[in-house]
């Protein structure tokens, strides 16, 4: 039978991307496998390399230093066309392998053993694979045990997407959120990039739920959600901080300019039309806090973001309200 999926490239790159883990730093589930297989298949080396477009770029690295190659040059790119470990004993007398840089340079890989990163529905998103420098055989034993541990990363990648994007909306979780918040707290102690929050609630809520019912109150959370996905920019992160509350972070914006874009976002909720027997509509409240030095942790940030969306609400709701930069009081 035809492996189609195998062949749909456009397809694979779109799975990888759902995992949104390209250039993210190291983390210890992805390592402890690596090193596993270290141990286990006693290689010197050992990564999970994931295929993007024109690289091979490595979630997790042990005995290696580059971070990534040319896609054209990584043995896995020859591993995620099959749906079965690739195996090559000795590189040097291997024609696809023999006058690789990789092979011939550093870092001189001479035998390797790769399993395919296949996803629930079926993408080889890239590799687990075991690196020597010298010629060697691989057991079927061994096989089986980077096959496992293979699944094992499969696994760590999805549980890593559930637990950051809400099932609801599709927007981040308010763990994932919040570590997004503390990316740019990082980047502002450092570089002194701006960057403003904009936390959103919507208007009496509890009367939707009362009026329509709990299923009509989960749809109109997942249309305000999809909505403020479509009014944000590509660099804007939305997540789901409670159950109808928001928030928005807006790197290299500050706080007049996160209230333009609040209000856009405010105008585009008012307006939205909900499928409904008979259609809703909603409004939200908006609080803005642009980071500041007395805003260097996300729970000073959060509060100063909550006391003006608190503003807004007794303003009259339907409105955006911007705490002031130093004392993080609201206008
Ligand atoms: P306000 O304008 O002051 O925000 O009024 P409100 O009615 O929105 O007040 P409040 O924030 O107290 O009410 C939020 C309600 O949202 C209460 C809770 O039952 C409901 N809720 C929380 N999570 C969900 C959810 O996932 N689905 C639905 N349908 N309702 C939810
Ligand atoms: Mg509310
Ligand atoms: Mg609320």
């Amino acid at each position: 039978m035809l492996d189609t999926k195998l062949n749909d490239e456009a397809a694979r790159l779109a799975a990888l991307g759902r995992y949104e883990i390209l250039d993210t730093p190291a983390e210890p589930a992805f390592d402890r496998i690596t090193q596993l297989v270290r141990s286990i298949l006693g290689v010197p080396m050992s990564v999970v390399a994931l295929i993007d477009s024109d690289r091979q770029w490595f979630k997790s690295r042990t005995g290696i230093d580059t971070t990534e190659t040319p896609r054209d040059l990584a043995f896995c790119n020859h591993t995620i066309r099959d749906r079965v470990p690739l195996v090559v004993p000795d590189a040097c007398s291997d024609a696809r392998f023999s006058s690789n840089p990789l092979v011939t340079g550093d870092p001189n890989i001479r035998s390797y053993a790769g399993v395919p990163l296949a996803t629930p529905d079926g993408y080889n998103v890239g590799t687990l694979c075991a690196i020597d420098t010298v010629p060697r055989e691989f057991d079927p034993g061994q096989i089986a045990i980077l096959e496992n541990l293979g699944a094992l990363v499969v696994e760590q990648l999805e549980l890593r997407r559930i637990a950051e994007r809400d099932h609801l909306s599709g927007a981040l979780t308010r763990r994932a959120f919040v570590a997004e918040m503390d990316k740019h707290i990082g980047l502002f102690r450092r570089y002194q990039r701006p960057a403003s929050l904009l936390l959103f609630d919507i208007d009496h809520f509890k009367r939707v739920n009362d009026t329509h019912g709990h299923p009509a109150g989960d749809v109109v959370i997942r249309e305000v959600a999809a909505c403020c996905d479509r009014t944000k920019r590509p660099n804007d992160i939305l997540g789901r901080l409670g159950g109808e509350e928001f928030g928005v972070l807006l790197p290299e914006s500050n706080a007049s300019q996160a209230g333009a874009a609040a209000q856009r976002f405010c105008d585009a909720i008012a307006a939205l039309e909900i499928a409904h027997m008979p259609p809703l509509r909603v409004t939200a409240s908006f609080g803005i806090a642009e980071i500041g030095p007395d805003r260097i942790s996300s729970d000073a940030w959060l509060a100063a973001a909550d006391i003006a969306l608190y503003a807004a609400k007794h303003g009259g709701r339907n409105r955006v309200a911007i705490a002031k930069s130093d004392a993080a009081q609201p206008d």
